[in-house]
């Protein structure tokens, strides 16, 4: 099954997004609303509306104003309670290497401790598996197109408008992953 997370973040159009992927493979969507959470979360671009989202990079330091602090413990051990609930024994998270820089949670010392905090509150019931780790987006491009991937139907940008921006720094991450990838990409950019 799919899980998102509605945690006040900017737009909805990434829940959108999610919806018709899960459509696409025909899998149930869940959404869970930690709106009241993301409320308390101000000073992040993500969450805060007053806060302007920076262009460039995810390794500028401009960045860092879109970490969601300490976010994917929370996501993660609240999507470990769902598994549980519904007999599944595996968490995918879609972290990668390009995160890393500037995001805490989505480093590999991160993942490997939330791995055993999941597997021990479930009492060894659910793993935590993280495939995109050590990949980068472009890898993960090549992979997707591979396995026929719908990738027309993700969303990447920060900004939440009909059509992705071109500019913010996930934009320009995407842009580049599929140049690097040498793979046409299918995205419509402002
Ligand atoms: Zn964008």
């Amino acid at each position: 099954m799919c899980l998102s997370v509605d945690y006040g973040q900017r737009h909805q159009r990434e829940l959108t997004a999610a919806a018709e992927v899960a459509k696409h493979f025909a899998l149930p969507h869940l959404v869970l609303d930690l709106r009241t959470w993301g409320r308390l979360l101000t000073g992040s671009a993500l969450t805060d509306p007053r806060m302007e989202v920076p262009q460039g990079h995810y390794a500028d330091p401009s960045m860092k104003v879109t970490v969601v602090p300490n976010r994917n413990a929370v996501l993660l051990m609240a999507a470990a309670g769902v598994a549980m609930t519904d007999g599944c024994n595996h968490v995918l998270t879609a972290v990668h290497s390009g995160d890393h820089p500037i995001y805490p949670d989505c480093r590999p010392e991160f993942i490997e401790s939330a791995a055993r905090t999941m597997w021990f509150g479930t009492d060894r019931a659910v793993r935590l598996e993280a495939p995109f780790l050590h990949l980068d987006k472009a890898a993960i491009v090549r992979l997707g197109s591979e396995l026929g991937a719908p990738m027309h139907l993700s969303w990447s940008c920060y900004e939440g408008d009909d059509v992705h921006c071109g500019q913010c720094g996930t934009c320009v991450e995407r842009r580049e992953a599929f140049s690097l990838a040498g793979i046409p990409d299918p995205t419509t950019y402002r």
